[in-house]
């Protein structure tokens, strides 16, 4: 009987390997014709200054546009697309839109606006693409952008130090630390001057107001980066008491979150109205 029960489950077990398989070959072959046809759109979400209440830049978010219009988001094919080698293509398409976006976002919300750019880990380290990538940035453009890279792509690229860093610099990009506080080595990193901002991962923005944890890693990260000149972003602010934490019981000068906005298009940004919620600061009591 036992025998059997095993036999059963042996069977079951392939059939849904096999599943899995057929899925992920399908979505390989859509994957593949989205970027034939080029079908990706590149939405933007509002970065905030919490000080003065202006919108600060926006990052560039990545989604599949389906057949029908609709959108695929990031997590169903970026981990996919890198393994199978497509997301450098993704990575151009999103900087194309990016560069051309910039005019455009400097005309409606000032001269000063910052675009960031999303890198996978195993880009960053990879110095051939990182070069293609950036290599017809204007010192004008580079002005404006910031490439996003998370803490793992660094560590585990000793090479981007040596030989992407020094390229980036050059040509005036500067380096955010995404998901800041999830991946390892993070004070290393802060004292390598490799990073320009870091943006404190969403789990430690969470219900922050109730959480004494998060409000002492809040409270570490900040006198770091403060004593070390980098500029920190609080990602993923959903709620009026999160922000309200923020600002009361924080110096955190800057914040991203769907309480704010949500990543728009582009056209929707520039015609629409201003896209940002943010009541002045409450008066200090
Ligand atoms: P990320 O770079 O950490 O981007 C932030 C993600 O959090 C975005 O999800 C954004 O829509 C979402 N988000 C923003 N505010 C809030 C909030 O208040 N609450 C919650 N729950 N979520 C919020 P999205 O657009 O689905 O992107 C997910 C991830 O996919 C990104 O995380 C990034 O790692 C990756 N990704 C997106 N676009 C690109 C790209 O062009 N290239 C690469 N390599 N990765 C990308
Ligand atoms: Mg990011
Ligand atoms: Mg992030
Ligand atoms: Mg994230």
């Amino acid at each position: 009987r036992a025998k059997q029960d095993r036999k059963g489950s042996a069977q079951f077990f392939t059939a849904a390997m096999g599943e899995a398989l057929t899925a992920r070959m399908e979505t390989e072959q859509r994957l593949r014709l989205a970027l034939r046809e080029r079908r990706f759109a590149t939405l933007l979400q509002p970065k905030v200054s919490l000080a003065a209440g202006t919108l600060v830049g926006f990052e560039a978010l990545v989604r599949g546009v389906r057949v029908d219009g609709t959108l695929v988001p990031p997590s169903e094919f970026i981990e996919l697309a890198g393994e199978l080698g497509l997301l450098d293509q993704i990575t151009h398409i999103v900087l194309e839109d990016v560069l051309a976006a910039l005019p455009r976002l400097r005309e409606r919300f000032g001269p000063d606006v910052q675009v960031s750019l999303n890198i996978a880990a195993r880009q960053a380290g990879d110095v051939a693409f990182m070069d293609a990538l950036t290599q017809d940035i204007t010192p004008d453009q580079a002005r404006g952008l910031i490439l996003e890279l998370t803490e793992d792509a660094l560590v585990a690229a000793e090479r981007f130090q040596r030989r992407v860093l020094p390229l980036l610099r050059a040509r005036g990009l500067r380096v955010s630390i995404d998901d800041f506080g999830t991946g390892y080595s993070s004070l290393a990193m802060l004292s390598d001057e490799i990073a320009d901002e870091v943006k404190i991962d969403r789990t430690f923005i969470s219900q922050v107001h109730q959480r004494p944890r998060s409000q002492g890693i809040l409270r570490a990260i900040e006198s770091l980066c403060g004593a070390l000149g980098i500029a920190v972003v609080a990602e993923g602010v959903e709620t009026a008491e999160e922000l309200d934490y923020l600002r009361r019981h924080t110096g955190i000068r800057r914040a991203q979150g769907y309480w704010f906005a949500r990543p728009l298009p582009l056209d929707e940004l520039l015609t629409g109205p201003d896209p940002v919620r943010l009541p002045p600061p409450r008066a200090q009591t």
